[in-house]
C-alpha cells in the first residue's frame, strides 16, 4: 500500500501541541530568528517578543495560538510544516524558517515550502488572528457538535457531503483521510448532496467524525517522540484505514473493491455497496 503525502491535520496539529505545550509554558522568549517568508509576515518586530513570558498553548481548528504577554503568536503548519521543541537544537537548516528562541528551550518550524506562517497578535480575538479564525466551524469534541448540529448546518446544501465536511465550515479537523474513513463509518456515499443527508445519518455521521479523530489523536500519542514525525501520523493511520488509499482492495464489510474517485481535486475512497445514498 502506498503511503499518500499529506498535509498536516488536526490529529497532528493536536499532538504537535501537547508534545511542546509544558515544556514551554512559564518560558521567557530570549530571542526570535527568522528564516525566508512564510505564508504572512509575523507582524511586529522581533525584538518586542524579547523578554515575555510565554503562557498555556491552545489549538482552534489547524491553528495553534502561544499567549505572550501582550498578545501572542498564531502559528499554522501550512502544507508541509512541522514544529519542534528542543532544549538543544541544531544550527538552523534550509528549511528551519522560524525559532523562538526561550529560557526552556528552542521551538522551531520546518517548513519545505512555507505555506506554514507564524504571526503576531495583539489578541486571539483580535485581528489578525480573529479574521484568520474567523469562519472555523465547530471544533469535533465540543459538546455542541452534534448530529443535530451537522443536519441543520447543512440544510439546503447542495455540494457533496465530502467537500461540505472538507470545507471546514461546519466541523474542523475532518481532512481528505478522516472524512473517507468517517463518511466509510457512517455508510453514507462520499457524492450525495450535503443537504439531503438525514437526520439520522448526520448522528451516525458526528460520531464516526469523532471517533476516527480520537483513534488518530490516540495513534499519535502513543507512536510518536519527536514531532518531526507528526507527518507520519496519516501515514501510521492509513495504515489501519478501511478504505483510504486501498483502491481496487476489498471493503473490510463486504468485501466489494473499493472504489477511487476525484472529487475537487482530492481522492475519495469509497465502497459502492456498503455506502449509500
Ligand atoms: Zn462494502
Amino acid at each position: 500500500m502506498a503511503i499518500i503525502p499529506h498535509m498536516p491535520e488536526l490529529p497532528e496539529v493536536e499532538t504537535t501541541r501537547r508534545s511542546f505545550a509544558g515544556r514551554i509554558e512559564g518560558a521567557t522568549v530570549r530571542q526570535v530568528r527568522l528564516g525566508k517568508p512564510l505564508r504572512w509576515p509575523l507582524g511586529c518586530p522581533p525584538q518586542s517578543l524579547q523578554a515575555q513570558t510565554i503562557g498555556a498553548a491552545s489549538r482552534r481548528g489547524k491553528y495553534l495560538w502561544l499567549p505572550l504577554e501582550r498578545g501572542g503568536l498564531l502559528l499554522h503548519l501550512g502544507m508541509s510544516g512541522s514544529l519542534a521543541f528542543s532544549e538543544s537544537p541544531a544550527a538552523p537548516g534550509a528549511h528551519d524558517h522560524f525559532d523562538l528562541v526561550t529560557s526552556h528551550g528552542t521551538l522551531r518550524l520546518t517548513d519545505p515550502r512555507r505555506f506554514g506562517a507564524v504571526v503576531w497578535s495583539p489578541a486571539i480575538d483580535a485581528d489578525p488572528a480573529a479574521k484568520l479564525l474567523d469562519g472555523l466551524g465547530l471544533e469535533p469534541f465540543d459538546a455542541a457538535f452534534t448530529g443535530e448540529h451537522l443536519h441543520r448546518a447543512l440544510r439546503g446544501r447542495r455540494l457533496a457531503i465530502k467537500q461540505a465536511l472538507l470545507a471546514g465550515d461546519v466541523v474542523v479537523g475532518a481532512g481528505n483521510i478522516y472524512a473517507c474513513e468517517a463518511l466509510f463509518e457512517a455508510r453514507i456515499d462520499p457524492r450525495m448532496a450535503a443537504g439531503r443527508v438525514s437526520r439520522a445519518r448526520c448522528e451516525r455521521l458526528a460520531q464516526a467524525i469523532r471517533r476516527i479523530l480520537a483513534q488518530a489523536l490516540d495513534m499519535g500519542g502513543s507512536t510518536l517522540r519527536d514531532f518531526r514525525d507528526a507527518h507520519g501520523m496519516a501515514g501510521s493511520f492509513q495504515q489501519h484505514a478501511a478504505v483510504y488509499g486501498r483502491e481496487g482492495g476489498p471493503c473490510t464489510l463486504c468485501a466489494t473493491p473499493v472504489r477511487r474517485i476525484v472529487q475537487a481535486q482530492r481522492s475519495t475512497y469509497f465502497c459502492p455497496h456498503c455506502q449509500k445514498r
